[in-house]
């Protein structure tokens, strides 16, 4: 036929972090068509559904195809580029002349590839002088971030793929890879040991069902419930006693923290029978390649690093890392998550450098060919203290790049309100029908994923090359062409100059890595990424050898037991354990949970509602999970419409009558465009992540 293929390439999916090969099957240049690549060492010839119709997301009539512009009369009217750069250009300059240079901030993402974050976190903070910037991947990694820097001495995920299939036990704790990372479960069902699957989780998820334990605990019990799995462990004689005094430090204080947390009351509060943990605690003890996996569960929580940390702890005394099948393994959201973690120069300096460091300025002022007195000495506000700043007025413009902050970020109603406050708003999207686009002044319209180059690193630490496949819509731009755009606008062309393609900018984040945990100083450029199926950090010129030699497929951190504090020991870290926020009470008697509701639908849908196909698979009509109990009590029959109401705002949905969630839970996807009314405003100290998952509620039949 005419849409028959004449070629194929291969490029990472760029949904979410498992991060697996797509086969793309190319007429003229152009992909028609894909399928899963068998030979990614990643996927191993599977794809999700959102994987698969990857392609069928750039054909939507709600593609921004020009750059837009609010009139007078408050509609979006198409303009060209040149206006729009210009009108950029004085917007931003307009408010920092009025009201300083940090009242501009920008607000980005997880979803665009290393080289763009790069390009954006340089060009706002070296550049435009913009001291203000967080992504969404605050929302998402940024507890998992925190807890390994501190636990570890870097931001670094010790694991590979391959350890799904070599444990003898697997612990997943607020995680759901059924549905959220498929292949990843895939390859846990590959795992010929007959592992304990054990799951800790409020709700019954897909997991929980396939789980050899469920520990069906009370939201935000985990954090008790691990120290005393931990204070089981030390009390049975479990600990890997050598690992621990060669390679840790603080056991005395864990230990004496830990004893506080006996099983029988920890397992009553939680409202599960001490037997469950106790059976649990002993297959840890006993197994002899245990991994420990979390996600959202845990790091969207009010006390997620130190969560993250007693996972993190109980995987170090048990020696349960550096060996294959093991680990305390966060396993990250978005696809480009953990590029961002390197490279956005948000929080940390480019690089996972510190701004407060002048060596490290230095640094990164030589592998940049930059003059070091554009590298700022301070790290950005995080993303509740940006959104903060715009309440108190502080700050007055605000950039948004491939993020949806009006569907996501917490209690959304307040940020809404907020973005009315702000003098200039720009978003940066391949859509203009966004919640957050329509609150914009500007409008700039990316191409997407498929349409340009790029490096995205995955869970596993794996960076994998993307490409242009196709031609993006009207005069939308590559986010890289972009800010381009912008620097030659804002007079910066000269400080950018060697910043011209994606693959020149991944050489410089090549020099920057230099020494760090990080270094992929050996990669032999985007040839050698495209080639061996992606290559996970570090790969140095050291282990590269002078052939440039292809790097092992699966490797994982830490078999040394070196860690990357300067001793070289893991830090164990505990802290008190504390109530949640905003219990239940009389009048709100409902603890309501969110999270990812299906495998078809991504984060806010911007993208996977374009697809007819994944529509279908998941109907966009938002519902609650009730326990059938509580249905009874209320009056509400399976299917019928309900009130849920918080303190903040409320929804209508349809009542889904369901097992899944106990008594006095109540469970709404996060993909509805309303389920943010009602989440209540409070965080990770450490980390700063939003607290998603435990606000109260009541429900009222319609
Ligand atoms: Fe893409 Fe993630 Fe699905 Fe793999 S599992 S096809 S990376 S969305």
């Amino acid at each position: 036929s005419s849409m028959a293929a004449d070629t194929t390439t291969t490029a990472t999916c760029g949904f979410c972090a498992t991060g697996c090969g797509l086969r793309l099957h190319l007429r003229e240049g152009v992909a028609v068509g894909l399928t899963p690549e068998t030979k990614y060492p990643v996927n191993l010839g599977m794809a999700c559904p959102k994987g698969w119709e990857a392609l069928r997301v750039l054909d939507s009539p709600e593609r921004a195809t020009t750059p837009l512009l609010r009139g007078a009369d408050g509609k979006h009217q198409p303009i060209g580029w040149d206006q729009a750069f210009q009108t950029f250009v004085e917007g931003f300059r307009g408010v920092q002349e009025r009201h300083g240079l940090d009242s501009v901030a920008f607000l980005s993402t997880g979803q665009i590839p290393s080289e763009e974050m790069a390009f954006l976190g340089a060009l706002a903070r070296f550049g435009m002088g913009i001291k203000h910037g967080d992504g969404n991947t605050r929302q998402c990694m940024a507890t998992a971030a925190t807890a390994y820097k501190e636990s570890f001495g870097f931001d670094s995920p010790p694991y590979t793929y391959d350890d799904f299939e070599k444990s003898d036990c697997l612990v997943f704790i607020g995680a759901n890879p059924c549905i959220a990372h498929p292949i990843m479960w895939e390859r846990v069902l590959r795992n010929r040991n007959q592992p304990e699957i054990i799951v800790i989780d409020p709700r019954r998820t897909e997991t929980a069902m396939a789980a050899t334990q469920h520990l069906q605990i009370r939201p935000k019990n985990d954090l008790a419930l691990l120290y005393a799995i931990t204070n089981y462990l030390i009390q049975n004689d479990y600990v890997d006693q050598d690992f621990v005094a060669s390679h840790t430090n603080g056991f005395e204080t864990l230990r004496e923290h830990v004893a506080a947390f006996d099983i029988e009351s920890v397992a009553r509060a939680a409202g599960i029978s001490p037997a469950a943990v106790q059976r649990a605690a002993e297959t840890i003890g006993k197994g002899s390649a245990v991994s420990l996996w979390w996600t959202m569960g845990v790091n969207q929580s009010y006390q997620g690093t130190r969560t993250a940390q007693a996972i993190i702890n109980i995987a170090l005394i048990t020696g349960n890392i550096g060996r294959p099948g093991t680990g305390a393994n966060s396993i990250t959201g978005q696809c480009n998550a953990m590029g961002s973690r390197l490279w956005s120069n948000t929080t940390n300096l480019i690089g996972h450098h510190r701004f407060e460091e002048e060596a490290d300025r230095r640094k990164v002022a030589d592998a940049l060919g930059m003059d070091e007195q554009c590298i700022p000495s301070e790290g950005s506000w995080k993303y509740d203290r940006i959104i903060e700043g715009v309440r108190r007025g502080e700050i007055k413009g605000l950039w948004v790049i491939a993020t949806n902050p009006a569907h996501s970020w917490i209690d959304q109603s307040d940020v809404r309100e907020l973005f009315g406050k702000l003098d200039f708003m720009v978003v940066q999207d391949m859509y203009h029908t966004t919640e957050t686009a329509r609150h914009a002044n500007l409008v700039l319209p990316s191409a997407g994923w498929g349409e340009k180059e790029g490096t995205f690193i995955n869970s596993e630490r794996r960076i994998g090359l993307i490409k242009k496949v196709r031609h993006a819509p009207g005069e939308a731009l590559a986010d890289f062409h972009i800010f381009r755009g912008i620097a030659h606008y804002w007079g910066l062309a000269e400080q950018f100059a060697e910043w011209t393609d994606p693959e020149a900018v991944f050489r410089i984040l090549q020099r920057l890595s230099r020494d760090q945990p990080c270094d992929i100083t050996g990669i032999d450029g985007y040839r050698q990424l495209d080639a061996c199926g992606g290559v996970q950090w570090p790969w140095t010129e050291q282990d590269a050898g002078d052939d440039r030699s292809d790097p092992p497929q699966q490797r994982r951190l830490f078999s040394d037991g070196r860690f990357f504090h300067e001793d070289g020991r893991a830090k164990l870290v505990v802290d008190s354990v504390e109530p949640m926020p905003e219990p239940p009470n009389a009048a709100y008697p409902i603890t309501l949970l969110t999270g990812r509701g299906t495998v078809s639908q991504w984060h806010t849908q911007t993208r996977t509602r374009q697809s007819p196909v994944l529509r279908l698979l998941y109907p966009n009509e938002p519902y609650v999970e009730i326990n059938p109990v509580d249905a009874d009590a209320l009056e509400i029959d399976h299917g019928q419409k309900v009130r849920v109401q918080s303190r903040r705002g409320e929804v209508i949905v349809t009542a889904n009558v369901t097992a899944t969630v106990r008594r006095g839970q109540a469970f709404i996807p996060m993909h509805y465009e309303s389920t943010n009314r009602l989440t209540l405003s409070h965080f990770d100290p450490q980390s700063g992540q939003p607290s998603y998952k435990d606000c109260a509620v009541r429900i009222i039949p319609q």
